[in-house]
């Protein structure tokens, strides 16, 4: 399929690098990529890649909008309190680009839908706020080779890897084990975040989608990014793939039906 004059011109800037140009735009408009969370960092990723012309963005969100969320989640306004998250992104991602279909999951992700949401995805991105759903996207996407990239943000501050299950790169469960159980990881809502931290990290999440997509420049694969607003620093760090990995190593099991993820099983009740 061609592009038409219109997506010749929407697509103008992008179509002009040599890394991305007619080819890589078509490939983009046949993707598909899942976010899961349409939170701080699902808003600034989900606007960023429907406006690339992204084909297909899947988007998961039980969760509805409140006041507090305004301060850093784009994609939704003041009218939008107490609407569901999925119908106030798709309303914004929908008047901003009609080449990117927004695929409409208004339901928890757990360990029973997650390989049958995943399934088709060229790529996940993980913008949740919460350890045991980072946990599963990674052990999901592992088990179904897709590559993804997991972020999470607090106070001024942000962290970043991407994963390419195909390529045995380091897992999220390879740098930080199994701490799903008695989660004691503090929260955005104890702690704070700056609304730029997830902006940042979400177009970091996107900018990983697209260049896997396109299979151009380097992955944050096989390091971790911290970067720190305050000190306005992007720092990366070595890590490595651990061979007796839960989730990735040479006996890995399959995770999804067996591992516990924090009560993330009994939420869909
Ligand atoms: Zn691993």
């Amino acid at each position: 399929m061609d592009l038409t004059e219109e997506q010749i011109n929407r697509y103008s800037r992008q179509i002009v690098l040599k890394e991305v140009g007619g080819k890589g735009q078509k490939k983009l408009l046949n993707s598909k990529i899942s976010l899961i969370g349409l939170g701080a960092l699902g808003s600034s990723a989900a606007y960023y890649l429907a406006a690339a012309g992204v084909g297909t963005l899947q988007i998961i969100d039980f969760d509805t909008v409140e006041i507090s969320n305004l301060h850093r989640q784009i994609l939704h306004f003041t009218k939008d309190i107490d609407s569901k998250k999925t119908m106030s992104a798709t309303e914004k991602l929908n008047s901003l680009n009609n080449d990117c279909t927004i695929e409409i999951i208004n339901d928890r992700i757990t360990p029973k839908n997650s390989k049958e949401l995943l399934k088709d995805s060229d790529f996940v991105i993980e913008g949740s706020d919460n350890l045991p759903t980072k946990m599963l996207i990674n052990d999901t996407c592992i088990n179904l080779k897709i590559p993804f990239t997991i972020a999470g943000v607090l106070r001024f501050h942000g962290q970043i890897i991407t994963v390419v299950p195909e390529n045995k790169t380091s897992c999220y469960r390879c740098v930080f084990g199994d701490i799903t159980e008695g989660d004691s990881s503090m929260s955005c809502s104890q702690a704070g975040v700056i609304g730029f931290v997830p902006g940042v990290l979400g177009c970091l999440e996107a900018n990983e989608a697209l260049k896997c997509l396109l299979n151009i420049g380097d992955l944050l694969t096989n390091k971790i990014m911290y970067v720190d607003l305050l000190r306005n620093s992007f720092d990366s760090i070595e890590v490595h793939r651990d061979n007796k990995c839960m989730a990735c190593g040479d006996d890995a099991k399959d995770l999804v039906e067996e591992a516990n993820y924090g009560g993330l099983d009994a939420c869909n009740e």
